[in-house]
């Protein structure tokens, strides 16, 4: 189930405590190792092989690592999600998803489908449809803003092949699509519906529990390299910095520091869509307000569904005071937490930044460094050294880095040289003449395929979708 049946989110009845000395030797053994000991700390209750449900997700990282810790300054470190078959950090979790599904069904002994609907503000989706592609008794439909993804982005999804899976258009914006698909989720005539044909629902998205825990493993086994690399002792405490749009993985973040990962601060960067940055800083969640179109269009979000889980743990867990807050949320479009919650924040630190500084940072970064990051690794670069400047806190920060910086071209073109190039593949090579970063072979591949899925539909009307599929 990706939603409770009130429309609550699922959380851990407990955090599990890490053994910092079991995660350092499998850490030794690699990511995979680590990744099936924080999983079974979660999902106790199977008996399936969850290391080689790992090793196979991972399998077709590009990089021998999975997760490469790259160091700028001995201050200033960045954690590489992006080597997955999709070039973004989902990845980490939706190549994880569908095998945990496809188990707990065999286990379950389940007869119906899964049927998992997804909206994506861009790299969601992909990553959904490429883990969930032709996997047994389990079909995909996923939704798009139509305005509001990169030219690469659209195009890895529309040109998704395998027979299970739909891609449809929504017109409007991520919030639309997420709104609406949360909607079909409640609506009891449409699950009725999917039920009769044999499928029961479930979510790729954030929400989903089963997303969540693969990405607490990343940072444990970032800080274990650190360690690791004798770059830090055992038991000193981070930062992480993380670029923020619907707050899964920052909220991995803290789940790993609820399990006891030495973890000073969790830096949430947001760019102009700054609900976040409010929120941390006076206490009320506000989404009534502009929506802007960036270059980091996969943090582009008002409504970051997973602040829930942590408005949960700050309340003391009272789900009945997070009911209210979401009912506000709903109804009024804000709401405002107390004083005594806003206290148990201060492990966060929230900053934002608009286009020209992300702009900025790609290119002093590059110049600086020599490293070459995406717009929305930009972002939180850009925030760790706002935070930096006012803090002047030395502790050793890890800049999260969720995208390949080929997935957003065009705009890392424009940032290093001023060239604003319209097509995306000229870009990628006029990027690689300027960089020499290597191209990853998914992008080359993408100039060629066809495409394969063309509908869209009113933000209104996404049933429609999955009708059409259903009754193919
Ligand atoms: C999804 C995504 C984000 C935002 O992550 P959340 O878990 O939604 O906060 C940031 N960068 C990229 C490239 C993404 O795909």
């Amino acid at each position: 189930m990706g939603i409770s049946e009130d429309g609550g989110l699922f959380v851990p009845q407990n955090f599990p405590k890490l053994d910092l000395n079991k995660v350092l030797q499998l850490n030794k053994q690699g990511y995979e190792q680590l990744s099936a000991y924080v999983l079974s700390m979660f999902f106790e209750e199977t008996d399936g092989d969850l290391l080689s449900l790992t090793k196979s997700a991972y399998k077709s990282f590009d990089a021998k690592s999975v997760v490469p810790t790259v160091k700028l300054t001995e201050q200033n470190y960045v954690m590489e999600l992006y080597h997955g078959p999709t070039l973004a950090f989902k990845d980490m979790a939706l190549q994880i998803l569908p095998r945990l599904t496809s188990l707990f069904l065999k286990e379950h002994q389940q007869e119906e489908k899964v049927l998992v609907l997804t909206a994506t503000s861009g790299d969601t989706g992909k990553a959904a449809l490429e883990g969930f592609a032709n996997v047994e008794n389990t079909a995909i439909v996923v939704y798009f803003p139509v305005e509001g993804v990169s030219d690469i982005q659209k195009l890895q999804m529309v040109t998704q092949e395998g027979e299970n899976t739909s891609v449809c258009g929504v017109y409007g914006n991520f919030d639309d699509a997420q709104t609406g698909v949360k909607a079909l989720f409640a609506d009891k005539q449409f699950v009725e519906y999917v039920k009769q044909k044999g499928y029961t629902l479930s979510s790729a998205n954030s929400i989903n529990f089963g997303r969540l825990i693969p990405q607490v493993a990343y940072y444990i086994n970032t800080y274990a390299d650190l360690v690791n690399q004798g770059k830090i002792k055992l038991g000193e405490e981070i930062n992480f910095c993380v670029p923020t749009g619907n707050f899964g993985n920052i909220l991995a973040g803290y789940y790993a520091k609820c399990m006891g990962l030495p973890v000073k601060k969790l830096i949430c960067a947001s760019n102009n869509n700054n609900v976040l940055t409010e929120f941390f800083a006076n206490s009320e969640y506000n989404a009534n307000r502009e929506f802007f179109q960036t270059m980091s269009p996969s943090m582009d979000i008002l409504i970051s569904s997973n602040l829930e889980r942590l408005i949960f743990e700050i309340c003391n867990r009272n789900s009945n005071m997070v009911k209210d807050f979401m009912e506000q949320l709903n109804h009024h479009k804000k709401y405002t937490i107390t004083a005594e919650m806003k206290e148990k924040l201060n492990c966060f630190y929230a900053e934002c930044c608009n286009e020209e500084e992300t702009k900025a940072t790609i290119k002093n970064t590059f110049e600086m460094h020599g490293y070459l990051m995406d717009t929305h690794t930009a972002v939180a670069q850009c925030v760790y050294e706002k935070y930096q400047k006012q803090t002047r806190d030395t502790t050793l920060t890890v800049v999260v880095s969720t995208a390949n910086p080929y997935k957003f071209a065009g705009d890392v073109l424009c940032a290093l040289s001023g060239e604003v190039e319209a097509d995306a593949f000229v870009a990628v090579s006029k990027l690689n003449t300027l960089s020499k970063v290597r191209v990853p072979q998914a992008i080359i591949e993408l100039n060629t395929k066809a495409v394969a899925h063309k509908d869209c539909v009113n933000k209104n009307n996404l049933k429609k979708a999955v009708e059409d599929f259903l009754e193919k």
